[in-house]
């Protein structure tokens, strides 16, 4: 326990977005990363992999807890999920024909 070579907020460190990770600078040349989905698990040490040093992210967990996925926040769907794209493009259709009010 506390065995951290720092704690450092999320803001300080630098998101790529190439590889999804956070990361910041190790003292080893090399770097420090942690994933969003780590995030999201409430994990908050962030590892550096050339070296046995970590760092403690401090951070808000419930700023992250719904990105494990995608960044999928349009969930309005109630059950017909699976047919909504043909759905939507009969819709498209209709709309200009009728006004269908259900
Ligand atoms: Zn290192």
């Amino acid at each position: 326990m506390g065995a951290y070579y720092d704690e450092i907020e999320i803001e300080d460190m630098v998101w790529d977005a190439e590889k999804r990770v956070y990361h910041y600078p190790c003292p080893c040349g090399d770097r420090f990363e942690i994933t969003r989905s780590q995030l999201a698990d409430c994990e908050d040490i962030a590892t550096c992999p050339s070296c046995s040093l970590v760092i403690r992210v401090i951070y808000d967990p419930l700023d992250y807890e719904d990105v494990s996925e995608e960044e999928e926040s349009t969930s309005e769907d109630e059950d017909d999920v699976e047919s909504n794209d043909e759905h939507f493009d009969d819709a498209m259709e209709k709309l200009s024909l009728t006004d269908e009010a259900d």
